[in-house]
């Protein structure tokens, strides 16, 4: 050491503390903070969808479809607080009260929106909207989600101008899926999801034999292509797989008012 200048040893120091607290990083995934499942990039690029009509209905239902929401009421809804299944599976806080005007309901502060019905395989159209008025920024501008099967969230956001973590923006499977591209429209103009989802399989010690696969088109652009969703959305941490049947489709309050319309789906 004698001739080695006193730099570089403290280089080499400052080195091998850096491979250490990497390599305990990858030991010890107990100590993930939400940041820890965010990625930035790259940004899937942005695509100007079709036009649409901004005063049109939007699309009514097929007529072997079962509608969700037909405009009028909340009937097939029942609130939820929070909405992990823990919170959702054996209880529910009575009739959901999201006010319903001009043909949409409007997710409002503390409660989420669970259906009565519950599902397996199915092909769900649900319309939304972003507040037209633009407020907060990432993940805090109309933030709200679709849970299939009360579990898997494909994201609702506003991401027009907005950029976010992308495995977190709108299309994504959050924090699982990042989508193929952006075709959002502006805040407050109407948007369409169409999703074609297939639900997991399970045996009967509770392993996962097969995954949920989905397909999503955002304004009649390819978002998700049959991708693979291996386990429960989680905002901290890992997907965790949770042996389960039938479920609901469960619309997240994420303190924006988000409006929805025109929710069918169709059984597969
Ligand atoms: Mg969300």
């Amino acid at each position: 050491m004698k001739n080695v200048p006193l730099s570089f040893v403290a280089c080499l120091g400052i080195a091998s503390l850096f491979v250490a607290s990497r390599a305990m990083a990858q030991t010890e995934p107990a100590k993930q903070n939400p940041q820890s499942t965010e990625i930035w990039e790259p940004v899937p690029p942005v695509v100007t969808p079709g036009t649409s009509a901004p005063n049109a209905s939007g699309t009514t239902a097929p007529s072997d479809a079962i509608v969700l929401f037909d405009g009028k009421n909340t009937d097939e809804w029942v609130a939820i607080k929070g909405y992990a299944p823990a919170n959702w599976e054996k209880t529910n806080e009575g009739p959901l009260k999201w006010p319903v005007t001009d043909g949409a309901m409007y997710s409002t502060r503390g409660f989420s929106a669970r259906s009565k019905k519950e599902f397996t395989d199915f092909q769900l159209h649900i319309e939304f909207k972003s507040p037209e008025k633009v407020e907060g920024t990432s993940q805090g501008r109309g933030n709200s989600g679709i849970f299939l099967q009360g579990r898997y969230e494909l994201q609702v956001l506003d991401n027009y101008n907005n950029p976010t973590y992308v495995n977190g923006m709108v299309g994504s499977i959050y924090k699982q899926a990042i989508p193929l591209v952006n075709p959002s429209r502006k805040p407050g103009e109407w948007q369409t999801y169409d999703i074609i989802y297939q639900a997991p399989k399970f045996n009967k010690a509770g392993m996962m034999t097969e995954f949920a696969y989905v397909t999503v088109l955002l304004n009649g652009v390819l978002v998700q292509n049959h991708t693979a969703i291996r386990g429960t959305t989680e905002y901290i941490g890992y997907p965790k797989v949770q042996a389960h049947g039938a479920g609901p489709i469960l619309l997240q309050d994420h303190n924006n008012p988000v409006g929805f319309r025109n929710i069918w789906i169709r059984e597969l």
